[in-house]
């Protein structure tokens, strides 16, 4: 594959898989806290499923444990430098009921969403240098996993009074870093074995990260603990059987 093709991938598994979520939640007239903890909850399975089954796996056999620790703690390391010293906000609980509210809690959540795509999308670049089949896989796996989270962006603009189109374009539009990140994992992944395997372990970091920190707990908080476990769960179950298929 070449690199503009994985971009368009990246982009693609991006746009797609946000935009669909946009589009599924639209008849949902009035989605609740618990169902939107709960979608996010099996994101984060889908995820988790992701760095341990495919990203890590791959790093290490690739180029040994080593390059995988490396990558990981940098991954990790540097989000959580991000988290420290970038001003953000984790919006999935609204402080008020007004619709003003929900507005600002879902353009932050898209751009949240927005941000954490970059990794995800190096994650597809990283593995479409490692082999196509693993390309490809991520490519599915991650696009399956922003539906959920296209849904989470959609839910609170649509409750803030915005139109449908902007509630698609917006939901569409955070989706969108995945392509950029795609094509920073296509170029470095391709430079050497041992870089590919740093930068696939430093996606997963990143990603485990973000799964730690953000969805997992925004999660038990939206959702409570049954339905957070029940939707971690099904998205884990769910990634070992894309993994076991393709
Ligand atoms: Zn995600």
């Amino acid at each position: 594959m070449t690199w503009w093709e994985i971009t368009l991938l990246g982009l693609l598994a991006g746009v797609v898989g946000t935009g669909a979520g946009g589009l599924f939640s639209l008849p949902i007239k009035h989605p609740t806290p618990r169902f939107l903890g709960a979608i996010l909850a099996f994101s984060a399975g889908i995820m988790l499923s992701i760095v341990f089954l495919e990203l890590l796996q791959e790093s290490m056999a690739v180029s040994g444990y080593t390059a995988a620790l490396a990558g990981l703690s940098l991954g990790m390391g540097i989000f959580y430098l991000f988290d420290h010293y970038l001003p953000h906000h984790h919006p999935v609980n609204p402080e008020g009921n007004e619709r003003g509210a929900f507005l600002k809690k879902g353009v932050l959540l898209a751009l949240g969403i927005g941000l954490h795509n970059l990794p995800e999308g190096l994650a597809i670049g990283a593995g479409f240098s490692g082999s196509t089949g693993l390309g490809l896989t991520l490519t599915f796996l991650i696009a399956l996993h922003n539906i959920p989270e296209g849904m989470a962006v959609a839910a609170p603009l649509k409750y803030g009074g915005y139109a449908w189109r902007q509630v698609l374009a917006i939901t569409a539009l955070s989706g969108a870093p995945m392509g950029l990140g795609a094509l920073a994992g296509a170029l470095i992944g391709g430079i050497s074995p041992a870089v590919l395997a740093v930068s696939l372990s430093f996606a997963g970091g990143a990603m485990l990260y973000i799964v730690c920190d953000e969805l997992i707990p925004d999660a038990y908080n939206t959702a409570g603990a049954h339905l957070a476990i029940a939707g971690i769960f099904s998205g884990v179950a769910l990634g070992i059987l894309f993994s076991a298929w393709f």
